[in-house]
């Protein structure tokens, strides 16, 4: 007899409460926020198929399903709290139940943040993360404070850069070929996203205005200058990547900078006068962090190419009504 649906939340998804006041087991949880703080709640669904591949290994997938969720926190400069886990599963199976609750709950003690509720049903693979933080009143990073003269930065490994998710997508494809210790790096980049979220937390009071990379730089910097009325001009050069990218053709390169997806790096915009005050958040939040261009008043985006001469670029990232493909 395979596990029911009770059994099922008990053996994989109920630890006892430690911060929330009530957690798994009753019809609400219950949080208990610091008194005068904001509350900070998101919500990523992930879809096989669209979002992951069937490949991937299941604790794999549970650090997945809550790093995209905390990454949001990240970019709200939001203490994680708590989250609930929505999902669907095609038939109860133990080995991925385990593994998947393994990878899930390592990422989410990494983090002090815990399960409190959810719900479960049978259906195709699809899990639902709604994360709850918090965050003091008025300082929330934000898309719309980005300011003409800000520098634009983007955070990265130390070690790496941008676009690694994506050239992992591309060998999976069979477009690129890379050594063995090529990709399991650049599938560790996909599969494995560190949420920046200590990064996030010390650029409160630092940066204007903050998005994380999920859709790919171009269009996520869109989603900053639309909610801010400005433009910008990034500086191709100045991209971070690693060396495994850097040794790519350049059309790969630009696609998998540009409009890569899956980054969860933070994105995010600061005065110049600030540049120091960056650098020491970057390392507070145990990360890189490199100029990649200004804010501008002019609308638009434009792209310093490496030879000097400048491209006008739509921002547009990847859209799941209009791009079809999967996207890890
Ligand atoms: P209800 O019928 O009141 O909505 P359910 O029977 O769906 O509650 O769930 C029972 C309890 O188990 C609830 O506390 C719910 O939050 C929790 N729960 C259900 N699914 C999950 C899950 N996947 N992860 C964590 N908690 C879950
Ligand atoms: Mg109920």
């Amino acid at each position: 007899m395979p596990l029911g649906e009770f059994e099922l939340i008990a053996r994989y998804f109920t630890r006892p409460a430690r911060r929330a006041v009530l957690g798994v087991g009753d019809d609400c949880a219950l949080l208990a926020p610091t008194p005068g703080m904001q509350l900070a709640i998101s919500s990523d669904m992930l879809v096989e198929g669209r979002h992951f591949l069937k490949t991937v290994a299941p604790d794999a997938l549970g650090h997945k399903a809550l790093a995209v969720n905390l990454s949001d926190l990240a970019a709200c400069g939001a203490t994680p709290l708590g989250f609930t886990l929505a999902l669907a599963l095609p038939c109860v199976d133990e080995v991925f139940l385990a593994g998947f609750s393994r990878g899930l709950f390592a990422l989410a003690d990494a983090h002090d943040v815990e399960l409190v509720g959810g719900d479960t049903t049978a259906g195709p693979l699809v899990i639902c993360i709604t994360v709850f933080g918090e965050v003091p009143p008025g300082q929330a990073l934000r898309r719309d404070g980005a300011r003409a003269c800000d520098d634009l930065w983007v955070s990265h490994p130390v070690d790496g850069g941008l676009g690694d998710a994506r050239l992992a997508l591309e060998a999976f494809r069979g477009h690129v070929d890379l050594s063995d210790a090529e990709f399991t790096r650049a599938r560790r980049a996909m599969e494995r996203p560190q949420p920046r979220v200590a990064l996030g937390l010390a650029l409160r009071g630092i940066a204007h205005s903050a998005i994380d990379l999920s859709d790919g730089l171009l269009g996520d910097l869109g989603h900053i200058l639309e909610r801010s009325g400005v433009g910008a001009r990034l500086d191709y050069a100045a991209l971070p990547r690693s060396p495994m990218l850097a040794a790519q053709a350049a059309a790969l390169q630009r696609q998998c900078l540009l409009q890569g997806g899956d980054d969860y790096e933070l994105l995010f915009s600061a005065p110049p006068g600030a540049r120091a005050a960056v650098l020491r958040a970057a390392t507070t939040g145990g990360v890189a962090a490199s100029r990649i261009g200004v804010v501008e008043s002019i609308p638009g985006l434009r792209l310093l190419e490496p030879e000097g001469k400048v491209s006008t670029m739509s921002a547009r990232g990847f859209d799941h009504f209009r791009d079809s493909g999967v996207t890890p």
